[in-house]
């Protein structure tokens, strides 16, 4: 299938040769423009003429979210200030935040591998993309914005929030693509069902960035938003790769295929360091191929994926990792089992019953042990009774029991209770220490 502004490599030896040269480039990118990162070599004992095939990448020391911050205000800065046309920083939730410039050409690949994955969601230059992620000095935004434009769709940038303008917009403008966080999705899903829009948009994609979502929640958002489930796709991102934009799953949803021809992906076990099975989860570490000021080697994203061998449907060359599933550092650990809170999602949404809301809540009593209450809300149609709630309880206990190895207790409360975020839900609550 030929798609506009899909990798220019014709055979998987093409991506590879691309590949190497990239990675040349890249080291000595960095060795000669920034101190830190020569620092950092040096310490290695590798030198950029060591790189002579892609297996000398294990050779490379690893970069990290210290790294970033160490670097403070313009860390790992690879190219001269003047070179430098824009900044973007991550929220900063924990710590400093991280900052990240960007050349001229960096702010223009993206756009590229954006509108790339316009073009992976099947979208069309016909297409309005009504564009309700956040504008600002973090990425979601201009990323949405910059990719539609170099598409050539039409982008409707209005901004998170705002349900009754993103409404009134759906209705008004004939939007056929909303971008937004599966939270806030949801949101529009339930107003769009509130108020019987369904008959008068034309919505017929919607793009998640940033947050992932997990199948339940994605099945309700089609359901009350009447968009088809196919039609739901993922964009995964992060702020010191760009920004969102650097991978799409395509219509056949068998995984995120990601632009390799701009970055290698490796997946390793975050205790070992060593390369993970395929089909294996561990940590994303990215190795950037082109990019110019702030070139990545070896980052150690702390996202947690597998790589997906199989070949997609689609015929695309790029190859596919898995939706991120969750974060090394989302990682909690109960009596002594590392859990995340994804394998909690991944069970509930099998279970027809409960909606796709839940929190979980981690407390030590005064006997010492720890304890965890998992508050999940019972589906939309499902009629309130002690009798079903009875059963609920016993199936999603048995089912933790089973497949995560600990005990928890379940309350079920009724749908709608929980908060709803337009930003990201906050889903665990420990109170242990
Ligand atoms: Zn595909």
């Amino acid at each position: 299938m030929e798609r506009p502004f899909d990798a220019k490599v014709k055979s998987e030896s093409e991506l590879l040769a691309l590949q190497l040269e990239g990675l040349k480039w890249t080291v000595r990118h960095a060795y000669y423009g920034s101190p830190a990162y020569r620092k950092k070599l040096d310490e290695a004992g590798v030198k950029p003429e060591d790189i002579k095939s892609l297996d000398d990448l294990r050779r490379l020391p690893f970069t990290t979210t210290q790294d970033l911050q160490e670097g403070y205000p313009f860390p790992l800065l690879s190219v001269p200030l003047e070179k430098v046309i824009r900044i973007h920083a991550s929220s900063g939730t924990t710590g400093k935040r991280k900052v990240i410039c960007y050349t001229r050409k960096d702010v223009e690949d993206w756009a590229d591998m954006f509108a790339r994955c316009y073009a992976y969601a099947g979208c069309t230059k016909e297409d309005r993309v009504q564009i309700a992620v956040g504008y600002g000095v973090w990425t979601a935004g201009w990323g949405f914005q910059n990719g539609c434009e170099r598409f050539g769709a039409m982008a409707i940038p209005v901004g998170p929030g705002n349900i009754d303008m993103q409404c009134q917009f759906l209705e008004d403008f004939g939007s056929t693509v909303l971008c937004c966080t599966a939270s806030m999705g949801l949101l529009m899903a339930e107003e769009i069902d509130r108020r019987g829009l369904r008959g008068k948009i034309k919505l017929r994609k919607i793009i998640f960035g940033s947050e992932r979502s997990s199948d339940a929640m994605r099945r309700k958002i089609s359901e009350l938003s009447g968009v088809a489930y196919e039609e739901l796709y993922d964009i995964p991102g992060m702020t010191e790769l760009y920004g969102p934009g650097t991978g799409l799953d395509c219509q056949y949803h068998k995984g995120i295929h990601y632009w390799a021809d701009y970055y290698i992906l490796e997946v390793l076990n975050p205790e070992t360091l060593e390369p993970c099975e395929p089909g294996e989860v561990g940590e994303m570490v990215v190795t950037t191929l082109r990019k110019e000021a702030v070139p990545l080697i070896r980052y150690r994203t702390r996202d947690l994926t597998r790589l997906i061998p199989e070949k997609c449907p689609c015929g695309s060359l790029m190859p596919m990792h898995d939706r991120i599933l969750g974060r090394s550092d989302d990682m909690f650990i109960f009596r002594g089992v590392n859990i995340y809170p994804s394998h909690i999602d991944e069970i509930l949404s099998k279970i027809e019953e409960v909606g796709s809301e839940y929190q979980i809540h981690l407390f030590r009593k005064e006997d010492g042990k720890d304890y965890m209450t998992l508050k999940v809300e019972r589906a939309k149609d499902v009629q309130p009774s002690a009798e079903i709630d009875l059963k609920l309880k016993k199936l999603i206990e048995e089912r933790i029991k089973n497949q995560i190895l600990v005990s928890c207790d379940v309350e079920v409360v009724d749908y709608g209770t929980l908060p709803r975020s337009e930003r990201k839900t906050k889903r665990v609550f420990d109170t242990r220490y």
